[in-house]
């Protein structure tokens, strides 16, 4: 950051909105700096620090569980809250991200900031139905005074495909949020990498509940075959409801016809659309075989 001229710590989310909305100088947030340190852009010249508010727990109220923004990787992998249903994937995954010094200072909101294709914790919040909790949001049907006119819930997948657009506008995630899975519900991650503790080239989550046979509340996503991970919708629904022995195959086929990875020095597109195939199938068997 080699630009920075203002450092600030502010108490109160307010008070942070109102310093990252200002037009002059340049303000991003600064959650556990592992990125941001090396990367920022040059004009960057504030940053806005939220470790004081409030935002490093994980809540489960009711059927809903709530990770603040500012909860590490390493919390995620510790959670107690996690380790008792099919969310044990996203703590799974946050050690997938990185070795143990980044995982201590990295966070949940800085992971979905810079979310690269193959994440393995972000396909997991994907498959966990995770939504994102941003405040400082502006609704431009609603009144200029409107006090609703703060909060907005994003799907990540609809964060994920507009990022830069909202971050731009001053905004703040407060939380990443997600229903509690059903009792039944398993979950699996599937990856392929260079070395077994490498960061995945490929990978892919799959999270439903299985009932003599027949698949419930299909979630699947995979990571590694586009700029960011996606869920695979197509499969999900084709897969609802449905007797998995009869109707995998063919659903996997319609599928796949529809991926179309870039390839890079990692992974070239054909090799990666087969490792999300094999994958994909790996993930679904093993939950299925879990159920
Ligand atoms: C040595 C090293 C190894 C790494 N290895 C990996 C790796 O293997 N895999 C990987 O994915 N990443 C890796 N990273 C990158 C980094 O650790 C991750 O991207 C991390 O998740 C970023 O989280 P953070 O809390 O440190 O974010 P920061 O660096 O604080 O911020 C990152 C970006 O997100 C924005 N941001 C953060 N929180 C919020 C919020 N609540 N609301 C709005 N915007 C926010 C910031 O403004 C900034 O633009 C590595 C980094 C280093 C230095």
């Amino acid at each position: 950051m080699l630009n920075l001229k203002e450092y600030h710590r502010p108490k109160d989310l307010t008070e942070a909105v109102a310093l990252l909305q200002r037009k002059q100088p340049r303000t991003v947030v600064l959650s556990g700096g592992t990125w941001l340190v090396g990367e920022a852009p040059r004009d960057v010249e504030a940053v806005v620090d939220i470790a004081d508010l409030g935002l490093n727990r994980i809540l489960v109220e009711g059927n809903l569980v709530r990770i603040g923004a500012a909860v590490t990787h390493q919390q995620l992998v510790e959670s107690e809250q996690l380790r008792t249903s099919a969310l044990r994937v996203i703590s799974e995954t946050a050690q997938a991200m990185s070795g143990l010094n980044i995982r201590n200072r990295a966070t949940i909101g800085g992971a979905i900031v810079t979310a690269d294709a193959a994440s393995p914790l972000v396909t997991a919040l994907l498959a966990c139905d995770a939504e994102v909790v941003i405040a400082g949001a502006k609704d431009k049907t609603k009144q200029a005074d409107d006090p609703s006119d703060f909060w907005k819930v994003l799907p990540l997948a609809g964060f994920l495909a507009y990022r830069r657009q909202i971050l731009d506008e001053g905004t703040l995630i407060t939380e990443v949020r997600m229903p509690l899975p059903s009792p039944d519900t398993r979950s699996h991650y599937a990856r392929v990498a260079r070395t077994p503790r490498d960061y995945p080239i490929v990978c892919a989550v799959a999270a439903f509940a299985m009932k003599d046979g027949i698949a419930g509340h299909v979630r699947i996503a995979v990571g590694g075959v586009a700029a960011t991970p996606i869920r695979l919708s197509r499969l999900e629904f084709g897969l609802e409801k449905k007797r998995l022995a009869d109707w995998l195959d063919r659903e996997m086929e319609a599928q796949m016809a529809l991926l179309d990875p870039p390839g890079d020095w990692l992974g070239s597109a054909e090799y990666r659309k087969e490792m999300a195939r094999v994958l994909v199938r790996r993930a679904i068997l093993a939950v299925a075989g879990a159920s």
